[in-house]
């Protein structure tokens, strides 16, 4: 895969920041930039098409929820699932976890049972179940990682024990980039009968997903990390469980029939899905799965792991500079944190910016795995498939540069 050659697919990299330096964008697991093909399609849809879907018997209508449903068809088949009915439309990860968390505890929890998370977790895959915690008296148990961040699975093995329901965790870390070997995890919760939900907001952008190869019971992921709009995401459910799961959210759409002494609600997905859909923003979404599907998820990996390789050996030329995460790369993604020397990650990141270049810094929503590594947080540059190798020798120039200030 060529970078050079998809880099005119995004307007906005053309950039010049402070009137003076190129965009250098290094904050991909925050969000990726979109390409013309997705913004392109939102504007054609709400420009020829836009009406509300499902139930209209008008043109417009029949032709939004073609577009809707057509999407939801692409999830499908760029997750490789067995049927639509298992592609919930959601907000995002954040939602899609939330969803769970909410649905599954209600049918399958009580007082003292225990999910198991780790402790690289976004805090949307804590929170969650923390407000189940209060709501329900459910118990959180925590695989512990490695100092260079992986999984400790001897230790997850032993969290299991007749109160475990579920294991929620991460594929991918934003914060140390650890791929977590999630069929393992999947594997072993399965042979104590305990299903998975797997937390794909860092993995879809960067490496090919089958959620029935893996045999996750559910699966999460943003459309905005995989160069698709903010706004909107997708939960992946095997069918017999979410036909388990209570409704979350109740109105519109989601329902069968309605009076006040009982309401029935709708098949799958509908059930999941109350109210006016976000159905410009599906279409957003399929145009950007296809886009990454057109290059290739393997190319892109192929493209990001080099691209990863060369800026941990570089970075690891700084003076003072440290790394977090696992030095080796085919269990490292295209996310990298760092630290150098006593800077402080928000002058670091200050600093970069002022020379063009886009980090994020800070705990990463993660405190949790801030505190193990006894850090207050970190300077992160992260990769998607149009940076390239000079931008990496930007990153590098611009480090060696701030530490020159102190
Ligand atoms: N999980 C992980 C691993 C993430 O990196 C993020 C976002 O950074 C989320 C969940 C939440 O995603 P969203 O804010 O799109 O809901």
């Amino acid at each position: 895969m060529q970078a050079m050659q998809v880099r005119s697919d995004f307007p906005i990299l053309t950039k010049t920041i402070y009137k003076k330096y190129p965009l250098v964008y290094l904050d991909n697991a925050a969000t990726t930039q979109k390409p013309r093909q997705v913004v392109e399609a939102m504007t054609e849809e709400y420009y020829n098409v836009n009406a509300n879907v499902h139930r209209g018997v008008h043109f417009l209508s029949q032709q939004a929820t073609e577009l809707h449903e057509g999407s939801r068809e692409t999830v499908r088949k760029f997750l490789n699932a067995q049927s639509t009915g298992e592609i919930v439309f959601t907000r995002g990860t954040t939602e899609s976890i939330n969803l769970v968390a909410q649905c599954f505890s209600d049918a399958f929890m009580k007082e003292g049972d225990e999910v198991i998370v780790s402790e690289m977790e976004h805090h949307s895959n804590i929170v969650s179940w923390q407000l189940q915690q209060q709501r329900k008296g459910i118990k959180l148990r925590v695989i512990p990682i490695t100092d260079d961040g992986q999984l400790r699975l001897d230790e997850y093995e032993k969290l299991f024990n007749d109160r475990t329901r579920i294991v929620s965790v991460t594929h991918v870390s934003n914060v140390l980039g650890t791929i977590n070997p999630v069929k393992d995890i999947i594997r072993i919760a399965h042979e104590h009968g305990v299903p998975v939900l797997i937390d794909g907001a860092q993995s879809t952008p960067h490496m090919k997903v089958d959620v029935r190869e893996l045999d996750c019971d559910f699966f999460a992921f943003s459309g905005h990390k995989i160069y698709g709009p903010t706004g909107i995401g997708v939960l992946y459910g095997k069918e017999q469980l979410l036909e388990k799961l209570p409704p979350y959210m109740g109105g519109g759409e989601m329902i069968k029939n309605v009076s006040f002494e009982r309401t029935t609600f709708n098949a799958l997905p509908f059930k999941f899905e109350a109210g006016t859909p976000d159905y410009v923003a599906s279409t957003g979404l399929a145009r950007a799965l296809d886009y990454v599907s057109n290059i290739g998820l393997d190319a892109i990996e192929a493209h990001e792991r080099d691209l990863t390789a060369y800026a941990m050996q570089r970075m690891a030329e700084i003076e003072g500079m440290k790394i977090y995460g696992p030095a080796d790369v085919n269990i490292h993604d295209a996310v990298i944190s760092f630290q150098v020397g006593n800077i402080h990650h928000l002058d670091m990141g200050t600093l970069l910016d002022r020379l063009g270049i886009a980090v994020r810094t800070g705990h990463h929503c993660a405190e949790p795995l801030m505190r193990r590594l006894g850090i207050k947080g970190t300077c992160r540059a992260s990769f998607a498939l149009y940076n390239t190798r000079e931008e990496v020798d930007a990153l590098v120039a611009g480090i060696q540069r701030v530490k020159q200030m102190f």
